[in-house]
C-alpha cells in the first residue's frame, strides 16, 4: 500500500500532467492552427486552451475519479470526442512524491478536494507572441482554502547538460515548501506588476496610489506571481473583476507556501469550495510578505473598494 498522502499524490501528478499540457500548447502553436473563439469581451480560447484542458482533466481524473475539477473552459459535445491516448499522463514526478506532507493535510481524501484548472493562463498574449507570460494553473483546494498548486511554463528555456530544454513546472505545497525555481527576495524598491491586456481607469488608479517605482506589465495571474515569486515584483494590483477562481487558486497556494499573501482588494481571502461564484470580483491583491500586503492594502481608497464590491 502506497504511504504517500493523496494530496501530495495529487500534486505529484498535477506536475507530470501539466508538462504534458504544456507540450500540447507548444504543439498547437508550432502546427500555427490556434482556432481562436470569442468568449467575451477581451476573452479568447484557442486550439491550445481547449486540448490541453482535456488533457489535465481526463488524466487527473483517470486516477482520481471523485476528485471534483473545475475548468475554465466550457466542454460542449463539439468539444469533446475521443482523447489521444498519449495525452492521458498517470505518471508521478518523483520529486514532488518525495516531499514530507504536513501533518494537517495528511488525512486529507479525494471529496475534501477541488481542483481548479487554468489550461492557458495568458491567452491574449499567447496569440499575441508573449509565449514567456503563458502558464498552465493546477490549483488544489481543501476546504476552500488553496493548499497545493503549479505554475508550469511551456515556454521557459533552460540548458540541461549542454542540451536546451523547454519548460518548467513550479510548485507549492503548504506547510512542507515550494520546488521548480530559486526563490529570490523582493527588490530593493517597490515594484508592482499587473495586467498588460485587460486595464481600465479603476485597474490604472490603484496602480497610481502605490507610489511604486516601477510597474510591470505582463500577461496572466500565474506569470505575475511568479514575477513576486522570483524577486522581479512585491506586489500584484489588479483592481478589476476579470481574474477567475482558476486564475488565482494555484497561484495563491504556492504564494502562500512561499510566505506571500493574496486576496481580494479588500484585504479577504477568496474561497475555492466547489459552489463559489467563478469571478474574483473584487479583484487582486497579492504580495511577497504580509507587510507589504498590509502597506499595498492601506493605499487603496476607500471608495474604490466600495466601486468592486458594489459592482
Ligand atoms: P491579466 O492580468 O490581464 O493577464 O489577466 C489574468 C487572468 O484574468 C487571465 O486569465 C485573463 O484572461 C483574466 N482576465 C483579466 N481581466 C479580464 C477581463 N476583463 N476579461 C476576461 N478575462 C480577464
Ligand atoms: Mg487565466
Ligand atoms: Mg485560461
Amino acid at each position: 500500500m502506497s504511504t504517500v498522502p493523496l494530496i501530495v499524490k495529487i500534486l505529484a501528478s498535477s506536475v507530470s500532467v501539466a508538462n504534458r499540457a504544456g507540450k500540447i500548447v507548444r504543439d498547437v502553436m508550432s502546427k500555427g492552427e490556434l482556432g481562436i473563439v470569442e468568449k467575451g469581451k477581451d476573452d479568447y480560447q484557442t486550439e491550445a486552451d481547449r486540448s490541453a484542458q482535456k488533457c489535465i482533466i481526463a488524466s487527473l481524473s483517470s486516477q482520481y475519479p471523485k476528485l471534483k475539477i473545475i475548468g475554465e473552459e466550457e466542454e460542449s459535445p463539439e468539444n469533446e470526442g475521443d482523447i489521444p491516448s498519449d495525452w492521458i499522463v498517470v505518471e508521478e514526478d518523483k520529486d514532488v512524491l518525495g516531499v514530507k506532507c504536513p501533518v494537517n493535510l495528511q488525512a486529507v481524501k479525494e471529496e475534501d478536494i477541488v481542483v481548479w484548472v487554468d489550461p492557458l493562463d495568458g491567452t491574449s498574449e499567447y496569440t499575441q507572441g508573449f509565449l514567456e507570460h503563458v502558464t498552465v494553473l493546477i490549483g488544489i483546494s481543501v476546504n476552500e482554502k488553496p493548499v497545493a498548486g503549479v505554475i508550469h511554463q511551456p515556454y521557459y528555456k533552460t540548458l540541461v547538460g549542454g542540451e536546451k530544454k523547454m519548460g518548467r513546472t513550479i510548485w507549492g505545497l503548504q506547510g512542507a515548501g515550494v520546488g521548480g525555481y530559486t526563490p529570490a527576495p523582493p527588490p530593493d524598491s517597490l515594484i508592482i506588476t499587473t495586467t498588460r491586456s485587460h486595464s481600465n481607469p479603476v485597474v490604472e488608479q490603484a496602480l497610481q496610489v502605490m507610489n511604486a517605482s516601477h510597474v510591470l506589465r505582463v500577461g496572466g495571474a500565474g506569470y505575475k506571481v511568479l514575477q513576486l515569486l522570483e524577486g522581479r515584483a512585491s506586489v500584484y494590483v489588479f483592481a478589476s473583476p476579470g481574474c477567475k477562481k482558476w486564475d488565482t487558486c494555484a497561484p495563491e497556494a504556492i504564494l502562500s507556501a512561499a510566505g506571500g499573501k493574496l486576496t481580494d482588494i479588500i484585504g479577504n481571502f477568496y474561497k475555492y469550495g466547489a459552489s463559489v461564484s467563478h469571478p474574483n470580483k473584487t479583484g487582486v491583491l497579492a504580495a511577497v510578505n504580509d507587510e507589504l500586503h498590509s502597506y499595498a492594502l492601506s493605499r487603496i481608497p476607500q471608495e474604490l473598494k466600495d466601486t468592486l464590491a458594489n459592482k
